[in-house]
């Protein structure tokens, strides 16, 4: 019996670690994202709870680079808070919920208006990889258009948020057109790591297309072995060493969380 209580005991405490670990990991993620570029007052990153796979952590409605672990709310899958306590919340929340319920294998989402994506939302001009490996097997365009007609393009309710999340597919981004774009991953520094790279492969692409000439794009079989080196997981290597660096310049930037 005694044994027994004890494991249920280091259990909790386990999913409690897991569970604060997340938090401080989407804190800095807002923050990332704010120092980056990618996200400027407008623009939100979520994670799954680990507590719960059928809700979701994200901010109270509030630029991110301002975000503090007491602004954290939890969601559930119809984009509603669990406990409404009043504070405002973001709008396109949708988005985040209907991407979990879509893809299970996702813990991580980014949405950002990233200013070197927006061109390839309005235009023809597919963003093809050049060092982003996790474009493949493709960065599809979603249109507000295409299901509800016009709007003010944001995706303010279930119906746009399903539908986004069934453009998004099997891939990890999604444009959205004259909008911005969102990013998936299987933990929130994942997501956010993608969503910083995605910002960096358009601004090398549109560098590339300026000096003209056909363009040697990233190969299917090229990103495929570096998305499987990635997924071993090294510590100190790939997103460890990224999120390493991008923490300490975000916490140079915008200050220590409050705890
Ligand atoms: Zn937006």
């Amino acid at each position: 019996m005694a044994k027994k209580t004890k494991r249920a005991a280091s259990k909790s405490s386990g999913s409690s670690a897991e569970f604060k670990a997340v938090i401080d990991d989407l804190v800095m993620g807002n923050r990332i994202l704010y120092d980056q570029g990618v996200v400027d007052g407008y623009g939100h990153v979520s994670a799954r709870d680990p507590r719960n796979p059928e809700r979701f952590l994200l901010s109270r409605a509030r630029a991110p680079g301002l975000v503090q672990p007491s602004d954290i709310m939890e969601f559930g899958m119809d984009g509603e808070p669990v406990r409404d306590d009043g504070r405002p919340i973001y709008s396109e929340r949708f988005i985040h919920s209907e991407i979990y319920l879509a893809r299970p294998d996702v813990n991580g989402v980014v949405h950002s208006h990233s200013p070197t994506v927006v061109p390839f939302t309005v235009t023809n001009v597919p963003l093809k990889p050049i060092r982003a490996s996790f474009f493949y097997p493709e960065v599809p365009l979603f249109d507000t258009r295409d299901v509800a007609g016009w709007t003010n393009l944001l995706i303010s309710n279930r119906e746009l948020g399903k539908a986004l999340a069934e453009k998004l597919g099997k891939n990890s981004v999604v444009l959205l057109r004259g909008h911005g774009n969102a990013v998936v991953g299987s933990s929130v520094r994942l997501a956010v790591y993608r969503a910083v790279y995605t910002e960096a492969n358009a601004k090398l692409l549109l560098q590339a297309k300026m000096l003209g000439g056909p363009i040697n794009y990233l190969a299917p079989e090229e990103a495929a072995i570096m998305e499987s080196s990635q997924s071993r997981h090294r510590p100190g290597h790939g997103t460890d060493r990224i999120w390493e660096l991008l923490k300490s310049e975000a916490i140079a930037r915008t200050g220590q969380p409050k705890r």
